[in-house]
């Protein structure tokens, strides 16, 4: 597919970054490209519908900060919501918040606790699933709030770190597993 030859021609592996030993992918020349954005935005979005087209979810959500560059559009092109996960201290209303333990030291995700009602079908986006930490934590918000979380759709997974023992039974949509 198309989506899928873009992230393949596009994606940089930047080795040694952020520290020695991880290989980076980098995704932004796949957004500065106007036709494989596009296209990876509707391929993420399928996750949001049945297979009849039908949207099957109240809400999007992004973490912060290159799954709010994907989860807006998707949210734009599915007609619902779009709701930001991000991290400690910079939501300015009352938040759930959910703390969880990233390679070296933790880290928190937040949410407005009004950002999504209760029974709500959600469905989560980022660039890059890798241990599948940030995922789950991003359950825990929305199922905080009431909501459900349906599934994540990502343009990578980063199969080798094995995501899914983490992100259990929820369903994950990934363009590119590597
Ligand atoms: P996890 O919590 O270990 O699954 O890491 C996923 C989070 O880290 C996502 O929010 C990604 O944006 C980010 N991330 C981890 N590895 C990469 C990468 O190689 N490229 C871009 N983002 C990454």
């Amino acid at each position: 597919r198309t989506a899928v030859e873009a992230l393949r021609r596009l994606t940089v592996d930047v080795p040694d970054w952020p520290e020695a030993g991880v290989t980076f992918k980098d995704v932004t020349p796949v957004l500065a490209d106007h036709a494989a954005f596009s296209a990876v935005i509707t391929a993420l979005a399928a996750a949001g519908r049945d297979d009849h087209g039908t949207v099957v979810v109240d809400k999007v959500v992004g973490m912060e900060a290159r799954g709010f560059i994907l989860a807006a559009p998707v949210a734009l092109a599915l007609g619902v919501g779009f709701v930001p996960i991000r991290k400690a201290g910079k939501l300015p209303r009352e938040t759930h918040a959910v703390a969880y333990s990233l390679e070296y030291g933790e880290a928190t995700l937040e949410v407005h606790r009004d950002a999504i009602a209760p029974g709500e079908r959600v469905l989560l986006v980022d660039d890059v699933l890798a241990t599948g930490g940030t995922v789950a934590a991003t359950r825990e918000l929305v199922e905080a709030c009431g909501g459900t979380a349906v599934g994540v759709a990502v343009l990578m997974e980063l199969g080798f770190l094995d995501p899914r023992s983490v992100t259990g039974d929820l369903p994950v949509e990934s363009l590119l597993t590597l």
